[in-house]
């Protein structure tokens, strides 16, 4: 099956291993991953815990709620996934992190592969994060109980982006965020769905017309729906 010489190699630094591959062992990323486009290496965190109980978290210098990962404890494993000449990039999933969008997800597709470290309880002793190189990354202006969910939204974003995993790679290019727009609104059969029919144009046969309607379309949705894109798409055009 692993036909890939040199697939997408994702370390996964988590407390959680029974939450991967989770959704990404289904459907197109499920596929990708028979056919060996990417590649899973699983690092329970727990393995590198201290003493009888392994333990690797401890309480927050200063006093406060919750609990700290340990930094001895992460960078054990940290260096156990990937030695001093690996180049792929390393990633904290954190909420305060740089917000993840399409432009970045296309510039982790084109790397060698990540080596990912999942946060839980309170996050992690800051003092991994410099001495580790740690980018830390957010999904979004939420916070969730552990990186593990971002981090299969984070992969399932890059995954159908490398080569060979999307079947039809034009159906990448006029997707919501590629052009900085939304994309445009799709139908399919019925021709008449509780009293709304399919737009004329789409059904017209005149390709010309119907790219057009779906780039007016797509402008469109952007303007109502995302103000802030809308904007940037002024900026960029003036
Ligand atoms: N106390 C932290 C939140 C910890 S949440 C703070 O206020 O910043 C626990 C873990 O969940 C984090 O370490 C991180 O790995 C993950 N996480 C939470 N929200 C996230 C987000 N928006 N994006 C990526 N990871 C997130």
């Amino acid at each position: 099956m692993d036909e890939n010489p040199n697939p997408f190699l994702i370390s996964m630094i988590t407390l959680y291993p029974e939450m991967f591959p989770g959704s990404l062992g289904h459907s197109l990323a499920g596929r990708a991953r028979d056919k060996g486009l990417w590649q899973l290496d699983l690092v329970a965190l727990r393995d590198f815990g201290e003493g009888k109980h392994r333990q690797v978290d401890d309480t927050p210098a200063g006093g406060g709620a919750g609990m700290v990962l340990k930094p001895n404890v992460l960078a054990a494993a940290i260096d156990h996934a990937s030695n001093v000449n690996d180049t792929r990039p390393r990633l904290l999933m954190s909420p305060r992190g740089r917000l993840l969008d399409q432009q970045y997800i296309r510039e982790l597709a084109m790397e060698p592969g990540v080596v990912i470290v999942c946060g839980r309880f309170e996050g992690v002793d800051e003092r991994v994060i410099e001495k580790r190189n740690l980018q830390e990354v957010s999904i979004g202006d939420y916070v969730l109980s552990g990186g593990e969910p971002a981090a299969l939204a984070l992969l399932d974003a890059i995954i159908r982006l490398l080569p060979g995993v999307m079947g039809n790679s034009v159906s990448g290019q006029y997707e919501s965020h590629e052009s900085g727009t939304l994309e445009h609104p799709h139908y399919t059969r019925p021709q008449s769905f509780e009293g709304q029919e399919i737009p004329d144009i789409l059904l017209s046969g005149n390709h010309q017309n119907i790219d057009t309607w779906r780039q007016e379309r797509s402008v469109q949705i952007t303007r109502e729906k995302r103000p802030d894109l809308f904007s940037k798409l002024d900026e960029k055009e003036s």
